[in-house]
């Protein structure tokens, strides 16, 4: 059982303190050092997977539902307004996943307000992919340990299946909480972490009382299958298939077609040599919707402070490109 983070928690100011982490790679408090580019040789050792648990079928059954849901419309019939709700969720969800989720939980790539993290949290959370803190904290140990032994969901180290979907139903539902000290200072993040299928329920119960059953079936759960899967080919393909800019001690990738599905998180490679950074997508072309929809929200004063890959690392990705370019001509 985890201890509460609440007990110790100190009185907690309106703005999100400034991440004290950003030129270390963004991993969170008591992660800066080794662990900051990929996970030191004494890392890389001891218990396979320090994450795993026995495999929760109580929790699987849910999962499988869902994707079983979306047959549902073979009864309720297909509207073009579901369609159109299907497709606008798709998009929304997948920003709370990865400006959400990712760059905020996970790296604090850039500051906002408690009530703009939260209402993060709470779209990133109706993706069901459990609590931020817990989505967090898996994240920041797959960065220590990525694609060693010991992390949760390497294609290299447990093969597609368990590292596409497996590995969320060994993990239990609860957050490492000493890797998210940082965010348990809120209650209001704590308190969603742990209730982390509210969102989902009070989004389905909106969209069907707004859309029907087409609505639900079309415009909720397809549309979280299709997060779910596009989500989970990070995991799953971003470390095996695309190309290598930089030398990370990972098989991390750059690949366009993960970068499109997911708004931006396809360049992987580039993330996780320098996973500070706001910008997933470092030089022209690497295309990153999410990076844009960002700076938007940033002119309208909901967050600031995005993190920028420092001018060392996009220098080092220029070198290594042309180097690559001169070594094809040759
Ligand atoms: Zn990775
Ligand atoms: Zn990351």
């Amino acid at each position: 059982m985890s201890t509460s983070p609440l007990a110790s928690a100190p009185s907690v100011p309106f703005s999100l303190p400034p991440s004290s982490v950003r030129e270390a790679g963004g991993l969170g408090p008591g992660l800066v050092g080794p662990g900051a580019r990929g996970p030191a040789a004494s890392e890389t050792t001891g218990p396979r997977r320090e994450t795993w648990a026995p495999f929760d079928w109580v929790g699987f059954v849910p999962f499988v539902l869902c994707h079983l849901a979306v047959l549902g419309a073979l009864w309720s019939g297909v509207t073009w307004t579901a369609v159109a709700v299907g497709i606008g969720l798709y998009w929304a969800r997948m920003f709370g996943v990865t400006a959400g989720y990712h760059r905020l939980f996970a790296h604090k790539s850039y500051e906002t307000s408690r009530p703009f993290a939260f209402a993060m949290a709470f779209l990133a959370q109706s993706t069901i992919q459990k609590g931020a803190l817990w989505w967090a904290s898996h994240h920041r140990a797959h960065h220590l340990y990525s694609d060693t032994p010991r992390d949760a969901h390497s294609p290299l180290q447990q093969g597609f299946l368990e590292s596409h979907l497996g590995w969320i139903f060994h993990t239990g539902d609860s957050p490492d909480w000493k890797r998210v000290q940082d965010w348990a200072r809120f209650p209001e993040l704590v308190w969603l972490d742990r209730y982390y299928l509210v969102p989902p329920v009070v989004l389905g119960f909106t969209v069907w009382a707004l859309f029907g059953w087409s609505g639900l079936f079309v415009g909720f759960f397809a549309s979280t299958v299709c997060t779910w899967h596009g989500t989970f080919v990070i995991n799953s393909l971003a470390h095996v298939w695309g190309s290598r800019r930089y030398p990370t001690r990972d098989d991390s990738r750059n690949n366009l077609w993960l970068a499109l599905i997911t708004m931006g998180e396809g360049w992987h490679n580039n993330h996780h040599h320098h996973m500070g950074s706001a910008r997933q997508g470092f030089f022209p072309g690497e295309i990153d919707l999410s990076y844009g929809i960002l700076c938007g929200l940033e002119k309208l004063g909901l967050v600031w402070d995005l993190k920028q890959p420092p001018a060392r690392v996009l220098e080092e990705g220029r070198a290594l490109d042309a180097a690559r370019r001169s070594a094809r001509s040759a």
